[in-house]
């Protein structure tokens, strides 16, 4: 069976990309859902004992803004919260990846994240989703009723194009419609079928 992973900057399309690749029967781990579920359940009394109390609601469950507010600004926490969360993410991912029916050809892992946690070594592959900054902007407001100052932001402490060019195997582009973009992850999903796994790994 051959991984093939699968990142991109906000509001590239990452998301949209995977769900039109399991609407094949692709199998794909959503590694930044599977973080959020662990953060706010079996790493959450771990993190409150690094972020204190301040990091939970009024109902004692984590406030993932406050959170995210407090990493954004500070690249040592920032360290920190990913030394809790990560491995248990990549645990969850080896229990999901061997329960792969054998008959699997190839498999997808989304992760925003891909190459700043170490992800990409467990893959075989790695397709880029990309589109032009102002496109995934708009996306990213529409989406999320966030404003541009706030969506820049976000922008800012990931990969730049030019880096994730340099280190992905495939690149989609979708700066078109909805329809262009199943065109091309059909596309995709064939030339997938027909990989094996790089030589250095097999
Ligand atoms: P990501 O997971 O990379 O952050 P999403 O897949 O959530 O991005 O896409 C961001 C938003 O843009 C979503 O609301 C999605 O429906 C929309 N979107 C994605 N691709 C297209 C496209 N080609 N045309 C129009 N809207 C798109």
């Amino acid at each position: 069976m051959v991984m093939i992973g699968v990142t991109g900057g906000i509001g590239s399309g990452k998301s949209t990309v995977c769900s039109l690749f399991e609407k094949k029967n692709v199998p794909v781990f959503y590694a930044d859902a599977v973080a959020r579920e662990i953060t706010e359940g079996p790493a959450r009394q771990e993190i409150v004992s690094v972020f204190g109390k301040e990091i939970l609601d009024t109902h004692g469950a984590l406030d993932r803004k406050s959170l995210a507010g407090i990493v954004f600004h500070d690249a040592g926490k920032l360290d920190q919260l990913n030394a809790i969360v990560h491995p248990r993410v990549f645990d969850a991912f080896q229990e999901w990846r061997n329960s792969l029916p054998a008959s699997t050809t190839y498999a997808l892992a989304e992760a925003a994240l891909m190459f700043e946690s170490g992800m990409f070594q467990s893959m075989d592959y790695v397709l880029a989703v990309m589109a032009d900054e102002a496109v995934r902007i708009e996306r990213t407001m529409q989406r999320d009723g966030s404003d541009e100052t706030a969506v820049r932001a976000r922008l800012q402490n990931q990969l730049s194009t030019e880096e994730l060019l340099e280190l992905s195997d495939f690149q989609l582009q979708n700066n078109g419609s909805l329809s262009d973009l199943a065109g091309k992850v059909s596309f995709f999903a064939v030339l997938f079928s027909t990989l094996t796994p790089p030589p250095e790994q097999s």
